[in-house]
């Protein structure tokens, strides 16, 4: 019989990732669906599980101050820097079980394979799943990679669940001394990457036909709250000339809004999410509108520049339509551009693995915007299917999953150090 090149030898990396995937999915706060939350039974559990595969991968293991699971593998000499890869192991509610896991288990699997055939490299490789990305118990994200890059906001640990337990108390309650998050901070010198393999979360991958993609920045978000304030009338009784409708100016601005987006080339995006128009009534027109908009872009100044100039056009829709208007920047975060020299290692990871090395940047977020501030960073995007995410839908064919294994392991296997990071620069 012809030998089949994905042969189940040839996607050894992709049955044992599923396998895993499907493992750790059970450990759930509901059985009917996913559902893990930071500091819960589950996180201990999933934890449990995670240290389990790393030593069996023959890594030290251990769970650090804010509940990552972090494990290393020497190189050819202990105590070396080491290229990190890694993760996040929560999930929001009614999760899909990819997002997040299928870095952190793939991580452990290149590990497992490298100890298996007993290679060891230049360099340490480390792994962290981080405990905390999505946010969903204490309303702030990133706090896994927070701690680890050392810019944890210890005013969080104030915050309080929807129970009223405050950060402090879950995280005693888990075991873990809130005094010490501190030491979960790694220092810039002891890395020499950052590389996180993630689902795409859209739809780019999946139309261009390609298993993975390379990653070329975290795209930054500014989200705005706008209010338009006009006059509520009767109506049946206002002649249309006379109006002043928020509802109809909002509208507006919403199409302008896409317009605007969807006339650009440059990878922007922008969202109105939500909306209310008050008073709210069939036979009233709307005297006052709120509404938000989320603007992002692979770059910072792409992104201002496009937020300016969709703030221009909403306040000379504004003023035309004689509507009072109240615009607020509620929330901005800033673009967590991807390495060069990491780009370039993961694109020729990809070449190798004989796929086309496709670029797209990440409209979502991800631990690399914490971990900027002390390591560079470097990520290779997944297909799933239909781009669906934030859904128990979400899914990873197993030979996609086997490709993302092959191309982070030749990576990792062919990684050479770029000192520009650690070193200071000339004065
Ligand atoms: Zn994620």
């Amino acid at each position: 019989m012809a030998h089949n090149g994905s042969s189940d030898a040839g996607t050894a990396l992709g049955h044992q990732i599923v396998r895993r995937i499907d493992e750790l999915a059970a450990i759930s706060e509901t059985p009917e669906n996913l559902t893990r939350i930071f500091l819960t039974s589950q996180h201990r559990a999933a934890a449990d599980l995670l240290l389990s595969w790393m030593r069996e991968a023959g890594m030290a293991a251990h769970l650090d101050a804010i509940g990552n699971v972090c494990g290393r593998y020497e190189g050819d000499k202990a105590g070396l820097p080491c290229l990190m890869l890694g993760s996040h192991y929560d999930t929001v509610r009614d999760a899909g079980k990819w997002d997040g896991p299928l870095g952190v288990i793939t991580a452990i699997a290149c590990v497992a394979d490298l100890n298996r055939r007993g290679k060891r490299l230049p360099f340490a490789v480390e792994i962290t799943g981080f405990a905390d990305e999505e946010g969903v118990r204490f309303a702030s994200t990133l706090l896994g990679s927070r701690a680890v890059a050392g810019t944890f906001d210890e005013s969080v640990l104030g915050g309080r669940d929807k129970a009223g337990i405050s950060m402090r108390e879950a995280l005693v309650q888990f075991g873990l001394d809130p005094q010490h998050i501190g030491a979960a901070a790694r220092a810039p010198r002891q890395l020499l990457g950052y590389v996180e393999l993630h689902i795409e979360q859209g739809p780019v991958l999946e139309q261009k036909g390609l298993p993975v993609g390379v990653v070329t920045a975290i795209a930054g978000a500014t989200r705005l709250a706008a209010r338009l304030t006009g006059m509520a009338g009767h109506a049946g009784t206002v002649p249309m000339a006379m109006r002043r409708d928020a509802l109809a100016g909002a509208a507006e601005c919403i199409s302008t809004i896409e317009e605007f987006c969807r006339t650009d080339e440059a990878g922007l995006v922008g969202t109105v999410g939500y909306i209310s128009a008050a008073p709210g009534a069939t036979n009233v027109i709307p005297g006052q509108v709120s509404f938000t908009i989320d603007m992002r872009a692979p770059t910072d100044m792409h992104r201002r520049h496009a937020v300016a100039e969709i703030v221009r056009r909403i306040e000379a829709t504004a003023k035309r339509r004689s509507l009072e208007l109240q615009l607020d920047i509620t929330h901005e975060n800033r673009t967590a551009p991807c390495a060069l020299w990491l780009q370039a290692q993961i694109a020729e990871a990809v070449k190798a693995e004989g796929y086309e090395a496709f670029e797209l940047s990440s409209g979502a977020g991800h631990d690399g915007m914490a971990m900027i501030d002390i390591a560079d960073v470097g990520m290779i995007f997944v297909r799933c299917r239909g781009g669906i995410s934030h859904h128990p839908d979400e899914h990873v064919e197993l030979a996609d999953a086997d490709a993302g294994a092959r191309v982070l392991l030749r990576m990792v296997e062919n990684f050479r150090p770029h000192l520009g990071k650690a070193e200071p620069s000339p004065p």
